[in-house]
């Protein structure tokens, strides 16, 4: 599909959080407007396509604007904007991204969140968690390493099933295989680096699933589209094509049963680097 791909530049690129998002960071940062991922696996539910604010009437997944500007913006927003968190949240500490992935495709090209890191390395925060689809976060490994030692980093990767292929629902942004070894390459740069399951799709080998991320990866989150989605209940998600898609493969897999049974085994696996739903996106990884 075609992408409506635009230029555009934002006053302020930190965005204060409030609701579920307050509890994992002060500020989001989105380098991109729009995803390009909207289209593969992870689209299908993706709780931003419901966001009329950003669609403005365009179809999830077939526009993207590019904030030409981001990195500048940071660095003239920072002062007020870290000075607000520290008093206001006790830590400035940025969740990028919420509503879009800092590596799309289109960055190899605008290279904006590369920009920004640069601009992070100037003016670094007391905390950074980057969350993504794609592997291509290991090309940034030079920049995220420095900057690894001027803040707190978190990369996060999601990686929502064992498997490449879920019938009746789009490939993934790339192979289970090539987001795993993206994380070893983060962790062995001594880079923090958690596996988000989210939200958690059937597994076909949970065992062997969380063998492979205990390899490569540090800890470990899984979140449910249900509590997950924003909506108590999961109602955004079953307004999508995913729930009957997950159903008709595995149909314990759309209950908060099927979470549980699956972070028992995962705890198994990785005892004390699991975490569960908001806690672990902030962070907070235990053993009951
Ligand atoms: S990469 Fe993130 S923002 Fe983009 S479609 Fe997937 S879940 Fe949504």
């Amino acid at each position: 599909m075609p992408v409506d791909l635009t230029l555009t530049t934002v006053k302020n690129v930190l965005t204060r959080t409030s609701g579920y998002l307050s509890t994992i960071a002060s500020h989001s940062l989105q380098p991109y407007r729009g995803c390009t991922f909207g289209n593969a696996l992870c689209g299908v539910g993706c709780y931003v396509r419901h966001n009329g604010h950003i669609l403005q009437g365009r179809n999830w997944g077939s526009f993207l604007e590019v904030r030409t500007n981001a990195a500048d913006s940071y660095r003239n927003n920072f002062a007020r904007e870290a000075n607000w968190a520290r008093r206001e949240r006790g830590v400035f500490s940025i969740f990028c991204s919420s509503s879009t992935d800092p590596f799309v495709p289109q960055e190899k090209r605008y290279q904006i969140t590369r920009q920004l890191l640069g601009a992070m390395l100037e003016l670094p925060p007391d905390e950074l968690i980057l969350q993504t689809h794609s592997p291509a976060v290991a090309d940034a490994l030079p920049l995220l390493a420095e900057l690894n030692t001027k803040c707190r980093l978190r990369i996060h990767v999601s990686i929502e099933t064992d498997q490449d292929r879920l019938p009746g629902l789009p490939p993934p942004t790339a192979t289970v295989a090539a987001r795993l070894q993206a994380c070893q390459a983060l962790k062995n740069a001594g880079i923090r680096t958690v596996v988000t399951v989210a939200p958690l799709l059937p597994l076909a080998d949970p065992l062997s699933f969380f063998e492979r991320i205990a390899e490569n990866a540090d800890s470990v989150v899984i979140d449910h589209f249900i509590e997950g989605d924003g909506s108590p209940t999961g109602n955004r998600t079953f307004r999508t094509p995913l729930p009957a898609a997950m159903a008709a493969i595995n149909p314990r897999s759309i209950t908060l049963a099927y979470r549980d049974e699956i972070v028992a085994i995962a705890r198994q696996v990785m005892p004390g680097r699991v975490g569960v739903s908001i806690e672990g996106f902030a962070g907070r990884f235990s053993t009951p």
